[in-house]
């Protein structure tokens, strides 16, 4: 894995915040990978980006990072992070909860085939940033149980994946429905003209592409 490292790079010269850096340290994180080195400070500036980075190579933590280290405690809902599947949620949503463990923000899962309840209790709880995939999140959208008013941070995990899935008129319908003044961030193994396209319908015009080298 030495080649997806940036050892000319420590997270604590990213400007990550203390609370965060004391996690990265227990988890064992030194070095940031390429892709977190490239996209950290980007996201950090308030900039949309779009990331591509084969598989493995670290692209959760290069955008949950900067979002841990800008969100406010007092906005509930105010990141959503889609994946495409159920799985995918599950290990996001536990890899953003672990970086977080000593800020006060807090993270929600939301995905089909859990109790409706259970997940409304999550949010109410805190749900400063929800993870789940994109049906799941329209559904409690339409029902009024999740709203995208605050979000500052719209992440779309695994772009092409989701293309792949399907999921290309929910992503549309999703990043519509949210305040136009957040920060877009999109990641993915490859990035295809579609994902180029949804980028440019949905990024600011000053967004940047970050890509490194190999896919999949
Ligand atoms: P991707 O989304 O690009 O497939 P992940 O974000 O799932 O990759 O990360 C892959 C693995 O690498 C995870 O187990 C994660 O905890 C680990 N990892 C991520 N960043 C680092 C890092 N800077 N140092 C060491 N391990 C890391
Ligand atoms: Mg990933």
């Amino acid at each position: 894995m030495s080649d997806l490292f940036d050892e000319s790079v420590r997270f604590a010269d990213l400007g990550l915040n203390d609370r965060i850096l004391a996690a990265l340290d227990r988890k064992g994180f030194e070095h940031p990978t390429l892709i977190q080195a490239q996209l950290i400070p980007p996201i950090l500036n308030g900039k949309d980006v779009m990331g591509q980075a084969k598989t493995g190579s670290g692209k959760t933590a290069a955008f949950a990072l900067p979002i841990l280290h800008l969100a406010d405690p007092d906005i509930p809902m105010q990141a959503l992070v889609l994946a495409p599947t159920r799985e995918l949620a599950v290990q996001v949503a536990g890899e953003i909860e672990k970086l977080a463990e000593d800020t006060d923000i807090k993270v929600s899962c939301i995905i089909g085939g859990e109790s409706m309840r259970k997940q409304k209790k999550s949010m109410e709880a805190g749900g400063h940033i929800i993870v789940g995939t994109p049906g799941r999140v329209m559904d409690l959208q339409n029902r009024r149980e999740l709203s995208f008013d605050r979000i500052r941070f719209a992440v779309l995990d695994e772009v092409d994946r989701m293309l792949d899935i399907g999921f290309r008129d929910d992503i549309r319908q999703i990043l519509k429905t949210c305040p136009t003044d957040r920060q877009t961030i999109f990641v993915s193994a490859t990035i295809s003209g579609e994902i180029e396209r949804l980028g440019r319908q949905f990024m600011k015009e000053d967004a940047e592409k970050v890509e490194t080298v190999g896919s999949s």
